[in-house]
């Protein structure tokens, strides 16, 4: 793997979908059910997007991509993400 930014470099695509901080929340890996802040996730920053990957397994937890005015999240790695309310 390629260096990474932490799961802050979420907060400007995430701030396009969503109307709160989704860096602050909660979210469950698919892959080895560690749960963790969106902020802890490791980000690779690779054009047109952000692959988004569990800080305890590695494992993609999801893929943001903006292709011109479209942005698209897939979201396959995480079973759960819980927002504060
Ligand atoms: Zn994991």
């Amino acid at each position: 793997m390629t260096s990474h930014l932490d799961g802050n470099a979420l907060a400007g695509p995430l701030s396009e979908l969503f109307r709160d901080d989704m860096t602050i929340a909660t979210g469950r890996c698919a892959h080895c059910g560690d749960v963790s802040v969106l902020a802890q996730a490791l980000v690779y920053d690779a054009a047109p997007g952000w692959a988004v990957r569990c800080r305890a397994c590695g494992e993609v937890l999801m893929v943001i991509v903006r292709t011109g005015e479209r942005m698209m999240v897939d979201l396959r790695g995480v079973t759960a993400l819980e927002v504060p309310a």
